[in-house]
């Protein structure tokens, strides 16, 4: 398996196991069987050895060869792909953060979660000094025109 392939591998597990990196690359250094009896992974009954994992193993025939080609550039687009979620991800986690310090939020909830464990879900807007004050009242102002204009027809849902 590649480096690029195997780091990529290595932070999935880590996501969905919570384990650190560096822990897991240091499991996977006893081989795949290992690190799946390790983590409670069931390995498919196919499943012998490391060389089954050889990407690099000549293929047995030339349709064999164009499916690995064909995998290849899939998992390629994949890491492409979760390489734009990942800014995409930290884009917004960004966003929120600047809205909840602007309106003195819990950076991580918003007051949202009572089991937030920054605030118990006490961190509502307003619970804390602002960050940007001149933005907050920015947007205050603009939020009291727009709540003194005229009802609208139809009651707001409660
Ligand atoms: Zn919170």
């Amino acid at each position: 398996m590649n480096p690029a392939m195997e780091q990529m591998m290595l932070q999935l597990v880590a996501r969905r196991t919570g384990m650190p990196v560096e822990e897991l690359r240091a499991m996977s250094r006893g081989g795949a069987p290992a690190m799946a009896a390790r983590l409670g992974i069931e390995m498919p009954p196919s499943f012998e050895s490391d060389e089954d994992l050889d990407v690099h193993a000549p293929p047995a025939d030339l349709a064999a060869e164009a499916r690995l080609d064909a995998l290849e550039a899939q998992l390629s687009g994949l890491v492409d792909r979760l390489a734009e979620c990942e800014l995409a991800y930290a884009a917004a986690v960004d966003l929120v953060e600047y809205v909840a310090g602007t309106l003195g939020a819990c950076p991580s909830c918003l007051g949202c979660d009572a089991t937030c464990p920054q605030c118990l879900g006490r961190g509502i807007p307003g619970r804390h000094r602002s960050a940007d004050p001149r933005t907050l009242q920015r947007w205050l102002n603009n939020l009291s025109r727009r709540l003194a204009a005229p009802a609208p027809l139809t009651p707001a849902p409660e």
